[in-house]
């Protein structure tokens, strides 16, 4: 599995997965878990949660795919605007430790932006990473400005990702945000890689010749042009085994220049600053 550098120079892997709508129904929980067991297994050992989904639901999720294996794993979650004070973002994490069933967040995010000063984000962020309970922190959805902003804040140059939509039909990045992460040497982590209701992506005739050539699916190929960029870690959440073990061969897929080009006719690059695409 191809790795990405965190700031100061720790690895992990540049394909993960995601987790968002699992926890929501009991029935479908084990099924969750042994989709993300067998990416672990695949090298996909890399799991994004978060907080909000299925409000906890998500982190129980993983907590089961992780169990007797935590140390193998590299967790992500994600502490909702609301809770971002101070006091709260050591409430959230306390709560989010729990439900995962261990005693360290990986990387801990804001997940967007909201009334709380990045300031007291920041200085929560620190006091948890002093005290252990995560080892690295960063945000999400800040565009290229709000990233500016929070390089200036005290401890804010110890951001060690930024997490935003990112896959060939929300490309604006590319202008301005992903330059400006890569020369400050933080990954970008690319979320909805398949463009989340993935049927319009996944249809896209472009993509779906360059499948054709290299005897793969649309989705390996939107997969492998998210890893095509040195600093882009990519989260797709999959709770089929069969797109599991779909998704984790795309980490070896080369994209030619050609293939590339055929993208971007069809699925064109930025040529202004756009203004950060969400979901
Ligand atoms: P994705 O682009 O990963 O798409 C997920 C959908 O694609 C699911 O329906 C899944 O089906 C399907 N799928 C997965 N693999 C394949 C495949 N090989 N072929 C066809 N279909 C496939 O969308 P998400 O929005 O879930 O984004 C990924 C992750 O990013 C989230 O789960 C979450 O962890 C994170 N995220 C973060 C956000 C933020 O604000 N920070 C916002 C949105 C997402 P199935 O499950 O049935 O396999």
């Amino acid at each position: 599995m191809r790795t990405v550098a965190l700031p100061g120079g720790e690895t992990v892997p540049a394909l993960g997965q995601g987790t968002w709508n699992m926890g929501e129904n009991r029935g479908e929980i084990r099924r969750e878990a042994d989709a993300l067991r067998l990416g672990i297994d695949l090298g996909m050992s890399l799991i994004d949660t978060a907080e909000m989904y299925a409000n906890g639901g998500a982190e129980t999720v993983v907590a089961e795919a992780s169990a007797g294996q935590r140390d193998k794993l590299f967790i992500v979650s994600k502490v909702l605007p609301s809770n971002a004070s101070r006091s709260g973002v050591p409430a959230a994490c306390e709560r989010s430790l729990k439900r995962l069933k261990t005693d360290r967040i990986d990387l801990y995010l804001l997940h967007w932006q909201g009334g709380h000063p990045l300031a007291e984000t920041v200085a929560a962020f620190e006091a948890l990473r002093a005290a252990g309970k995560i080892r690295y922190w960063g945000v999400s959805n800040l565009d290229t400005a709000d990233m500016t902003e929070l390089l200036e804040v005290a401890g804010g140059q110890a951001c060690a990702a930024d997490q935003v939509l990112y896959h060939p039909d929300s490309r604006g990045i590319e202008f301005d945000l992903l330059p400006w992460c890569a020369s400050h040497g933080i990954p970008i982590m690319a979320y909805s890689p398949l463009g989340h209701h993935v049927r319009r992506l996944l249809g896209s005739p472009a993509l779906r010749a360059v499948a054709r050539r290299h005897r793969v699916t649309p989705a390996q190929v939107a997969i492998a042009w998210g890893l095509r960029h040195p600093m882009v870690i990519s989260i797709p959440k999959a709770a089929d085994v069969a797109h599991v073990r779909e998704n984790a061969a795309a980490a070896t897929l080369e994209l030619t220049p050609a293939d590339l080009a055929e993208i971007d006719a069809a699925h064109q690059p930025p040529g202004r600053k756009q203004a950060l695409d969400l979901l």
